[in-house]
């Protein structure tokens, strides 16, 4: 309960509110209240006017008007009058403030969808604060209007009720996550927003310097490297709420300025760091939303994630595995299959249940639209085929059937023979779908396949938007090799420790190497990654210069790391969970603008403030800075 505000203050003289548009109940009745907000809807009826008055709390119906005796010559006919005048006058959106009585709504005018719908404030006095132009756009509608006008006008869209929700679930999370993490004794501890730069993956923002021709800042793309040094300092449980940069290329739903989780320990194993997020996030659902979360979580390796969904953020609201369909390609007389296979490749299947349609019919057009996804994520194409009643086989029923179910469409003449040993295997009931990637490459062949699982999922309506389903995978390769500058790069980052057993054979097959890498999923979301870091300085150079770092670029570069490494680094590890990311999860939304209060829009800008900007001359020149034409 708040408890200054309001009510403290001598309202009839300031204005200023007793009580807030969501706080009247009939106990009320009878009391002289001053409301202060914002008229969200005003209809009139002759002299009399009824005002929905809003503002963050809810809503309360002001009466105004309409008293017998206005401009009766009396000192209350004058007031009553002033109320009627004035009321005539108001437009969506003034801010006003009302001062009058409450009154308990007659039983049948009770309205049980407002909390404030057993009372009304009779209006003696109401005085506008400020008046409003027309609005761009309705505030109730906000969320159905373009993007580029509800962010340019974001601080109207905000006003609306469930922007406003959203922001205050954003508030109750962060606030929870500190409750949490204070009581497990961790200190929140900032670090700079101004450093060297010291890529972590992504493009650095910078700053450059005006004391320093030619130098520049750089915005952190996370704290990772000083919540390594507070770790030195001996601060062994660290958090903090962190501002991150990525300039990276607008796609899909960035933002350019996002918050993590900060998180970092010392003296820790992998399984105690999975066990203090797993308790967090449940502090945090229970405390905010009141959902109670397993104990624990669900956990991958990062192989039998690609393999068993095609993708290390699987979603897990639906089932539907990907299968294993190398065993049927031998005898069949498929050769496309047969040469994915020979090529050291895999065909994977996907069911997709009949009941899972609802009812629906799955035409040629839905599985071309599948095979056209399926290619964007490199698939040669997407074999199909049916299964159906044997009696509708035009096989009528011989040969390949098995408890009454035939194989048709698609691929299936191939694979007649097999056709028993499929439908037992797989579990394939009449009316169900077979999905089939056959690749050369076996991450390809999965992980097309996965994307194809994905769009069934969101397309059939299988991931029920306040469902929860988390995960962790770990075993994460610790280098990916990038193809296009011929190398070998850190897949998480390069302060990430290889597990022990890879330590002697690092350099000799980077590709083959396993780290003490996790990620938390949540709804097909990567929600949090972290890892245990390497603490020792010998170890770090090896990894820098795997990733082709010479050693003087990397001191130069993380040299100050090396450095702290010199003295008695202790062993450490931790994550880092995206904050807008847990709570659009959690309002069930899918971008990350609905719960950033000022975002920018998909191609890094601000509609409302105009940023990025041109700087004058002046600027520039102070910063020994000319722009390119
Ligand atoms: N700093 C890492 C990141 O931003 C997370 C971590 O390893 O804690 O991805």
């Amino acid at each position: 309960t708040a408890a200054l505000l309001p009510g403290i203050i001598d309202s009839m003289e300031s204005h200023l509110r007793t009580h807030t548009c969501g706080a009247l109940r009939g106990a009320d009745a009878g009391k002289t209240v001053t409301l202060n907000g914002w008229v969200d809807r005003i209809r009139s009826h002759g002299g009399i006017s009824f005002i929905n008055l809003r503002d963050r709390y809810g809503v309360t119906q002001v009466v105004a008007g309409g008293e017998d005796g206005a401009g009766d010559g009396t000192a209350a006919g004058a007031a009553a009058r002033a109320v009627e005048d004035i009321s005539r006058t108001l437009k969506p959106e003034y801010c006003i403030a009302v001062e009058g009585v409450v009154r308990a709504r007659p039983t049948d005018m009770v309205n049980a969808a407002m909390a404030t719908g057993e009372v009304e404030v009779l209006a003696a006095t109401i005085v506008v604060l400020s008046t409003s132009q027309v609005l761009p756009f309705q505030i109730a509608e906000s969320r159905n209007t373009r993007e580029e006008l509800r962010l340019k006008y974001r601080y109207l869209d905000l006003r609306s009720p469930p922007m406003q929700e959203r922001l205050r679930l954003r508030s109750d999370v962060t606030f929870a996550v500190r409750t949490f993490l204070h009581r497990e004794g961790f200190l929140e501890i900032e670090t700079p927003t101004f450093i060297r730069s010291t890529p972590e993956g992504a493009r650095d923002y910078l700053v450059p310097s005006r004391l320093y021709p030619g130098r520049f800042y750089a915005l952190p793309q996370s704290p990772q490297l000083f919540k390594q040094l507070l770790m030195v300092s001996g601060f062994d449980k660290y958090f903090q709420i962190a501002r991150c940069y990525r300039d990276e290329d607008a796609r899909g739903d960035r933002q350019p300025e996002f918050t993590q989780i900060d998180i970092e320990l010392s003296f820790v194993n992998r399984e105690q760091v999975l066990t203090l997020t797993e308790a967090m996030m449940a502090y945090v659902f229970e405390k905010t939303i009141s959902i109670t979360l397993p104990k624990t979580f669900t956990r991958f390796s990062y192989n039998e994630a690609i393999e068993t969904y095609g993708t290390d953020k699987p979603d897990l609201r639906f089932e539907m595995k990907l299968e294993d369909f190398a065993p049927f390609v031998e005898k069949s007389g498929f050769n496309a299959f047969k040469n994915a296979l020979a090529a050291g490749g895999a065909v994977k299947a996907l069911v997709l249940k009949k009941a899972a349609l609802n009812g629906k019919e799955y035409s040629r057009k839905n599985i071309d639209e599948l095979e056209a996804h399926a290619k964007i994520y490199r698939a040669s194409g997407l074999a199909w085929m049916r299964a159906v009643s044997a009696a509708d086989t035009a096989m009528g029923g011989q040969g390949g059937v098995s408890a009454n179910v035939g194989l048709e469409g698609g691929v299936s003449k191939f694979f007649q023979a097999e056709a028993a040993d499929i439908i037992k295997k797989l579990g394939l009931e009449a009316g169900d779908y077979l999905f089939l990637v056959a690749d050369a490459s076996r991450k390809t062949a999965c992980t097309a396949l996965g994307a194809v699982r994905s769009k069934l999922g969101h397309d059939l309506g299988l991931c029920a938007p306040k469902q929860f389903a988390f995960a962790w995978v770990v075993d994460f390769p610790l280098f990916e090799w990038n193809a296009d500058e011929n190398r070998w790069e850190a897949a998480h980052h390069m302060f990430s420790r290889p597990q022990d057993k890879y330590l002697d054979t690092l350099e000799k097959d980077p590709g083959a190497v396993k780290g003490d890498l996790y990620d938390l999923v949540l709804n097909g979301y990567e929600l949090a990654s972290g890892s245990i870091r390497i603490h020792e300085r010998e170890l770090q150079q090896r990894i820098f210069s795997i990733v082709g770092f010479d050693p003087e670029d990397a001191e130069k570069r993380f040299g100050f790391l090396t450095e702290a490494f010199k003295y008695g680094p202790p062993p450490h590890g931790g994550i880092a969970p995206g904050l807008d990311r847990l709570v659009m999860i959690m309002a069930g939304d899918t971008s990350l603008k609905e719960v950033v209060a000022f975002p920018k829009n998909s191609f890094a800008e601000s509609p409302l403030d105009g940023s990025p900007g041109e700087v004058d001359a002046k600027q520039l020149d102070e910063l020994h800075l000319s722009i390119k034409p």
